[in-house]
């Protein structure tokens, strides 16, 4: 057996001082040399686990193959059969804990860099063969017709399967701009909005129509939807809801939702301000309460946005945090200082209520909760207070209830999740599929993906059946 080849070829990426002043890509992609290196570490392993350990189960032997043998239209053709979006998943997976957990490589140090050789296939495929290309062959119409509700990534994904499959297919999405998170939460420097617009623009050439500006439970029902003649519907509106502390002073100025903040800075463009419209307050001292992606992402805003400290403020350990860790290096290089183990007891706001201070405990870890990681409590006594000027809640999401509410005989758990059976997406509502965060609550976007793919089939097989 030839020797194995541990040394991981580096993404090149901006410097962390120039980078924290520019919302243009961190991470810049390989070069052709450098996706060769990599693609050749890939040993072919016949039990294929990276395969089994993606949720859209992408041939990745194949695609890696193909491109160490430089037939790069059989790389894209082989990644685009299963996965839609592929240069989304190369930029933002978390590969770490999918395919590349379980390389064999990864037994004996650093696993093939699937994800950056996706993303290298995807870019190749845009800059030279234009998006159009890995079109799969037509199929027969079936006549049926699909209504798919929201554009993020679980929507995309069904509705190109669906597409394919040959049904009729319409997407209904209540923004202005199709691809759900992965535009108006996901910031520029870690995913450019121009390769999410030129996916969905494939999935737009694979057959789907899409509506913006329709807020499917305003406009018309799910059951108006069913009655108007569509065949089945899959509903992927995702968990856009934020939850807050509710402590006292925490509807004072200057404290954001992370969806509000990420929404104006990303959607709305407010880092290009006054060019775009739409203006964002930043301050000088900004406490980001919060430590998944969404935390990381809108602390990593307000820095690029001329704040001079940005504190991430955690309840528990950095051991504990559920941002990727590529992300938390990120941040830590480009200067966000991180204040773990504290909580906010309350805000303290000026005379014209603008947040000014937050009083905070320090917390200690105790035993396990329900979620399996060590439960945070407070040290009496503790209190400090931090000075700032902006805060940003970033504490999670829930699904906006609009669909539950709106729809007759849909059913929801505790936390307003839809429920869906796991294996094919089917809720307890007839001709209703659903899948993403609106199921499983704040995720991913490979696990949105790989329901809305097992969903597609699902509904495939009602409507030949
Ligand atoms: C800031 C941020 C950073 C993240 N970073 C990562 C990351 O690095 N890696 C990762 O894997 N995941 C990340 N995530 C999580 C990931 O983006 C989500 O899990 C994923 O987008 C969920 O996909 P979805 O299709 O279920 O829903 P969404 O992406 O939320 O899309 C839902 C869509 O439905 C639309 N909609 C809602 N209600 C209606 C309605 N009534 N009618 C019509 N349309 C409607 C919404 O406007 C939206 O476009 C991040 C999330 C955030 C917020």
């Amino acid at each position: 057996m030839a020797k194995l080849n541990l040394n991981r070829v580096e993404m090149p990426r901006q410097e962390p001082k120039a980078r924290a002043k520019n919302f243009n890509e961190v991470a810049q992609g390989y070069s052709l040399e450098q996706a060769m290196e990599e693609a050749g570490r890939c040993i072919q392993c016949p039990k294929r686990p990276c395969v089994e350990g993606c949720p859209v189960v992408v041939d990745i032997p194949e695609f890696i193959l193909a491109l160490r043998e430089g037939d790069m239209p059989e790389a894209v053709r082989i990644l685009k059969s299963k996965n839609a979006l592929p240069g989304i998943c190369g930029r933002v997976c978390p590969q770490e804990t999918q395919c590349e957990e379980v390389c064999t490589l990864a037994k004996k140090d650093a696993p093939v860099a699937i994800g950056r050789l996706e993303r290298y296939v995807a870019d190749w495929e845009r800059a030279n063969m234009g998006e159009k290309k890995a079109k799969t062959n037509p199929v027969k119409p079936t006549g049926k017709r699909v209504a798919v509700v929201g554009s993020g990534p679980a929507s995309l994904t069904a509705a190109a399967d669906l597409a394919r499959f040959g049904h009729s297919v319409t997407i209904f999405e209540a923004l202005h701009i199709a691809g759900g998170v992965l535009m108006y939460g996901i910031p520029e420097f870690r995913l450019p909005k121009e390769i999410v617009q030129a996916e969905v623009e494939y999935v737009a050439s694979l057959g789907a129509k899409i509506e913006l500006d329709s807020v499917v439970g305003k406009l018309m029902t799910i059951d108006e939807l069913l009655d108007s003649g569509y065949d089945a519907v899959f509903l992927g509106t995702g968990a856009g809801l934020p939850m807050f502390m509710n402590i006292p002073g925490e509807n004072l100025n200057g404290i954001y939702s992370a969806n509000e903040f990420l929404t104006r800075v990303n959607l709305m463009k407010a880092y290009k301000f006054p060019e775009y419209d739409t203006p964002v307050k930043v301050g000088k001292r900004v406490a980001v309460i919060g430590g998944g992606n969404v935390a990381m992402d809108s602390a990593r805003c307000a820095l690029r946005l001329g704040a001079d400290e940005v504190y991430i403020i955690y309840r528990r350990s950095e051991v504990e945090m559920p941002a990727r860790r590529e992300e938390v290096e990120n941040a830590k290089e480009e200067g966000i200082q991180f204040k773990l183990l504290t909580n906010p007891k309350r805000f303290l706001g000026n005379e014209q209520n603008w947040v000014v201070g937050m009083e905070c405990y320090e917390m200690e870890l105790g035993e396990p909760d329900e979620s399996g990681r060590r439960r945070p409590v407070a040290k009496p006594g503790s209190e400090f207070v931090i000075d700032v000027d902006v805060v940003v809640v970033a504490l999670g999401t829930t699904p906006n209830p609009l669909i539950a509410s709106t729809t007759r005989g849909l059913e929801t758990s505790k936390r307003g999740t839809v429920v869906a059976d796991e294996t094919t997406g089917k809720t307890v509502k007839d001709k209703v599929w659903a899948g993403g965060d609106i199921v499983t609550g704040a995720a991913t976007v490979i696990s949105a993906m790989g329901a809305g793919k097992r969903a597609a089939e699902d509904i495939d097989k009602y409507l030949r059946s």
